[in-house]
């Protein structure tokens, strides 16, 4: 019987290899590009929020399948979302990724879904840079979006 870490490599090979809402928005859409030199990861965001919903989402850039398998998952997990939800669903995966930004603890009742196949990443330090790029570059979008 496959063991759970197989199942996590699976879900991040199919981020990797499908990723989910690839492409680009037109403005007044918000752009934000995020790197990670160590690595040689680049994300693009292009965010688009309506009504305080993040009407829609794309990703580009390139880089090791846990960066974007990452923001594949996040681009899924935040589209459609209120933004208040975006910003703890944000500080919550950070949490899970051993990132403490000194904010109150997550709520973490809620099912994560195909996000939880990445925290197995957070045994490899070097790693959650990877993970974590996204989710950086969104936030910036957000701040800008929102400004
Ligand atoms: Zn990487």
């Amino acid at each position: 019987m496959p063991g759970l870490e197989d199942l996590y490599r699976e879900i991040i090979l199919d981020h990797y290899k499908s990723p989910r809402n690839r492409g680009s928005l037109e403005p007044p859409a918000v752009r934000t590009e995020g790197h990670n030199p160590l690595c040689g990861d680049e994300i693009e965001v292009y965010l688009a929020v309506t009504d305080g919903i993040i009407s829609d989402i794309k990703i580009g850039g390139q880089g090791c399948s846990i960066s974007q398998s990452s923001a594949s998952m996040m681009s899924a997990a935040v589209k459609g979302k209120p933004i208040a939800d975006v910003r703890a669903l944000i500080s919550r995966f950070k949490h899970m990724m051993s990132i403490d930004e000194g904010g109150p603890e997550p709520d973490t009742s809620a099912p994560l879904g195909d996000l939880e196949a990445l925290q197995g990443v957070v045994k490899f330090p070097v790693r959650i840079k990877c993970a974590v790029l996204s989710w950086n570059t969104l936030a910036e979008a957000l701040e800008t979006a929102t400004a």
